[in-house]
């Protein structure tokens, strides 16, 4: 198959920093659309990858996977997109379509392997894949996403990752009116994940490891601020149903257990490198679950943009250009980001 030389921006060790490389994009196929990049947000799930701290990173890898842009060219058997719409492109750009999973619009959970959008082998096309952080991207329309018009595309664009990925369980956990929900971190997905829940009409209280940042949680629509590193104003937490875990390094699971309700749930979401040790007596009184959830499927993507746009939510972003990704993973290591780094794309051609 021919290829397109595209400029990208990567890097081909863990210990070295991003630069500017040529990747090769695969030419359109007939159900195919070519999208120009205007905006990559940057997840932490990209630094866990670039610096291998996950293991099975293969380089060179470009990241990126919170992608808004304009379809360039489309496919001979493309029906969802024309020339000039916008598109979005998450984290999953293929999966087998035949499982249980797939074919219940859950490809994040595909029995077969799905591709990822960096770093994962491409079974139909051959190579590994490439994400956001480049010119543009071709990906078949299935796997593309319609991308509201009415939002603005650069605060809008994590709703691609970040958005999604606590918005899934929300819905799986039925988070409404009446609902009490505890949400631990206050970075790209924890921040949305106020928005979010807010919206849905639950209750919401924030645990931040940061005094800096409690006055944003209000702001940002928390009922409630805990300091967690603070013994006193945890044990004075009343029961919640559900709490979303959105921590990216190692810390105490327990501590957030126990102010659970009889039959609340504790959810992952966060990916520490570390295993988090969990006490049998955390989770057997008051029938407790711990439990996880990774992104979410192509329709669910679709419905969480929609329902962004229907209640005017998008993240809270630094917008950057790309000479400044290397210095933005160094301030996303440290927690020091208010609340999403977004790159605009453009500053790669210039
Ligand atoms: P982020 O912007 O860096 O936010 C993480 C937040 O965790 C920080 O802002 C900080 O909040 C808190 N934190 C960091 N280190 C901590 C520590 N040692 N102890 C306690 N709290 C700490 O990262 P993100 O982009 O939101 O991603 C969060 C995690 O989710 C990452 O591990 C990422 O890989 C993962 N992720 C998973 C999925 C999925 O599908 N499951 C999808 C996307 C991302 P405070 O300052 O408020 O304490
Ligand atoms: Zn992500
Ligand atoms: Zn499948």
């Amino acid at each position: 198959m021919s290829t397109n030389e595209v400029k990208a921006f990567g890097t081909e060790a863990a210990e070295a920093p991003l630069k500017n490389l040529d990747i090769q994009r695969r030419e359109v196929t007939p159900h195919d659309i070519q999208i120009e990049i205007l905006y990559c947000g940057i997840c932490h799930s990209d630094l866990h990858a670039v610096r291998d701290e996950w293991g099975g990173t293969k380089y060179p890898i470009v990241p990126g996977h919170e992608i808004v842009g304009r379809v360039t060219v489309v496919g001979d058997h493309v029906q969802k997109f024309k020339i000039g719409d916008l598109a979005g492109v998450g984290c999953i750009v293929d999966s087998c379509r035949e499982c249980e999973y797939c074919k219940e619009g859950e490809e994040q959970f595909c029995e077969n392997g799905n591709t990822i959008v960096f770093n994962s082998p491409d079974k139909k096309h051959g190579g590994i894949t490439y994400g956001g952080f480049s010119e543009n991207i071709v990906v078949d329309e299935n796997y593309a996403v319609h991308f509201p018009e009415t939002l603005d595309l650069a605060s809008a664009a994590p709703i691609l990752c970040a958005g999604i990925t606590v918005y899934s369980p929300f819905k799986h956990w039925n988070v409404g009116p009446g609902k009490k929900v505890g949400i631990i971190g206050i970075g790209g997905l924890g921040h949305i994940a106020i928005k979010i829940a807010k919206a849905m009409g639950g209750e919401v209280t924030v645990f931040t490891t940061s005094i800096s940042k409690a006055d944003d949680a209000k702001r940002l629509g928390a009922d409630e601020v805990v300091l967690s590193t603070n013994r006193e104003q945890m044990k004075a937490q009343s029961k919640f149903d559900l709490i979303l875990d959105s921590v990216s390094a190692n810390h105490d699971v327990n501590a957030f257990l126990r102010i659970l309700k009889v039959d609340g749930a504790l959810v992952l979401v966060g990916l520490p490198v570390e295993q988090l040790p969990v006490g049998a007596f955390s989770l057997v009184h008051g029938r407790k679950s711990f439990s996880g959830s990774n992104i979410g499927g192509i329709r669910e993507t679709q419905e969480v943009l929609d329902f962004c746009a229907a209640h005017h939510i998008t993240a809270d972003i630094e917008l950057i250009r790309v000479n400044q990704i290397n210095e933005a993973f160094d301030r996303l290591q440290k927690g020091d980001v208010k609340y999403r780094f977004v790159v605009d794309m453009a500053s790669l051609k210039n």
